[in-house]
């Protein structure tokens, strides 16, 4: 079986969120489970080209962005297990040197170009595919112009991931017509005046996977569907959910490179302590039996910043630390937490780190005691994985994957070894306050508890086995038809 993975991130080449660490997770799994895996990214400018090994010169081909025939070359290299083919577009807008993954005002422009070129290399390389497997808007636009254009590619099946529904891919009629679809080719794109990439690909897919069995009830309604509910509902018959793993071999608090400490699921809860204060240390902050609380996410409505900020001042004046590793698109947020920054500057229990930090993240998933998710929808979340995975414990809100993976310490239906955090409900300041008390309560007053959730966690398996198999399984459903 033939699968190839389409996708605008792959970890650690290109890696803006949870999308990057997906794709070098379940890739490798499949591909170490001895399936023929391949995935198309973009040869972004800013990929450190000493994390591709094998890197040889595929093919030159031009692909047609209106009347123009753009020069493009397909790199192929071989990267954390997996089979990588790497799309340098010649584009005279520089589509894809940039310097990072997305945030332009053209990017929808410049990922349906990325769209259209990947099909002239499948055409010319003329391999059958049996799943073609699209993740999120970016790849979106391959779905109709595959079914529309490139009709004479061999492709089984197309398979649609959605990482984050927010996220569609709004275009017109114009940019549509620059790859070549015609107005009577995109009727299942349209959105009144507008037209949805990833609303196409819902439609001409054969199967459509969110990344948790929960998010994959919540997208059929108004409240978490951002307008493509209706869509999903009439599809829902495609649609099903299955969980992220995290990639094992990136994130191993036994060997990560970035620790100064290394503790296992298998240490004796005293050691795995031990190693956590070691891996505070460097970080310059009260460093006694406080508790450390903190958040690594992006800082965009969905993740809660107001919620955030409520609990660094509650952290701080219950007198333990908080840090937060963090950076904003969006220039308000981005300006209001530099603000916050400044208010805390040389504060001993509290650090702001407004960047974007892999190195950082995986020491603060190490020193961590508490990690706080309080967001108003989550696909799935990777960070409470990880975390638990590093023996920290989640306050998450109960929504999409936290709600699938977060069990709460105090909920009698949930069994005892699988409780493994904090629930709140409401999105709001008081529910996440009363949730953080608990935490607190629980880690002052009663170790013994404290020490069983941060067990549970690291003794979960949160590895790519299980998701992977479900993988294979709707591969192999959607190809049987
Ligand atoms: P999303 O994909 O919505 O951003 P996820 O929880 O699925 O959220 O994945 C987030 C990933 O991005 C995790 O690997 C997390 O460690 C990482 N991450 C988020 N913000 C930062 C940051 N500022 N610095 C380093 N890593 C970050």
């Amino acid at each position: 079986m033939r699968i190839v993975h389409i996708t605008a991130e792959f970890a650690p080449l290109a890696k803006s969120g949870g999308l990057g660490d997906v794709l070098v997770g379940l890739c490798r799994e499949l591909t170490l489970q001895g399936k023929e895996v391949e995935v198309i990214m973009p040869k972004y400018d800013f990929i450190s080209p000493h994390l591709l090994a094998h890197l040889r010169q595929e093919i030159d081909f031009t692909a047609p962005e209106w009347e123009h025939k753009i020069a493009n070359t397909m790199w192929s290299a071989e990267v954390e297990d997996c089979h990588l083919h790497l799309l340098e577009m010649r584009h005279p807008k520089n589509y894809f040197h940039r310097g990072r993954i997305y945030g332009f005002e053209d990017d929808v422009p410049r990922f349906i170009y990325f769209a259209r070129a990947i099909l002239e290399y499948l055409k010319i390389s003329s391999k059958p595919i049996d799943i073609l497997h699209l993740h999120d808007w970016h790849a979106a636009a391959l779905a109709p112009l595959l079914r529309e254009i490139y009709r004479e590619i061999p492709v089984k099946a197309i398979v649609l991931s959605i990482h984050n529904l927010e996220y569609q891919g709004q275009c017109s009629v114009h940019d549509l017509a620059a790859i070549g679809l015609q107005k009577e080719q995109i009727t299942h794109l349209q959105t009144g005046s507008h037209y949805n990439l990833l609303k196409g690909a819902i439609h001409y897919a054969d199967a459509i996977a969110a990344v948790s069995p929960t998010y994959a009830q919540e997208i059929l309604t108004p409240e978490y569907g951002f307008g493509l509910d209706e869509t999903l509902r009439k599809h829902k018959n495609k649609l099903t959910g299955i969980l992220n793993g995290i990639d094992m071999k990136l994130w191993d608090p036994s060997s990560d490179p970035a620790l100064a400490a290394h503790y296992s699921a298998s240490n004796p809860i005293p050691k795995i302590l031990a190693a956590k204060k070691t891996n505070k240390k460097r970080l310059n902050l009260k460093n006694d039996d406080a508790p450390w609380f903190g958040a690594i996410t992006r800082l965009v409505p969905q993740k809660g910043p107001k919620l955030l900020e409520a609990a660094l001042k509650e952290v701080i004046h219950q007198n333990g630390v908080f840090v937060l590793l963090g950076s904003s698109p969006i220039p308000e947020i981005q300006h209001h937490f530099e603000a916050l920054k400044k208010t805390y500057a040389d504060h001993p229990q509290v650090l702001l780190h407004l960047d974007y930090d892999e190195t950082l993240a995986h020491q603060l998933y190490a020193a961590l005691d508490f990690l706080i998710v309080p967001s108003h929808f989550e696909p799935c979340g990777l960070t409470q994985l990880i975390a638990m995975h590093y023996g920290t414990v989640p306050i998450v809100r109960s929504t999409g994957g936290l709600k699938d993976t977060v069990f709460d310490c105090d909920d009698p239906r949930a069994p005892k070894e699988k409780r493994n955090g904090f629930v709140f409900s409401e999105p709001k300041p008081e529910p996440l306050i009363a949730a953080i008390h608990r935490a607190l309560k629980n880690h002052q007053t009663n170790p013994a508890a404290h020490q069983l959730l941060i067990k549970n966690g690291m003794l979960t398996d949160f590895s790519w086995k299980k998701p992977a198999k479900e993988y294979l399984a709707l591969y192999a459903q959607v190809t049987r038809k």
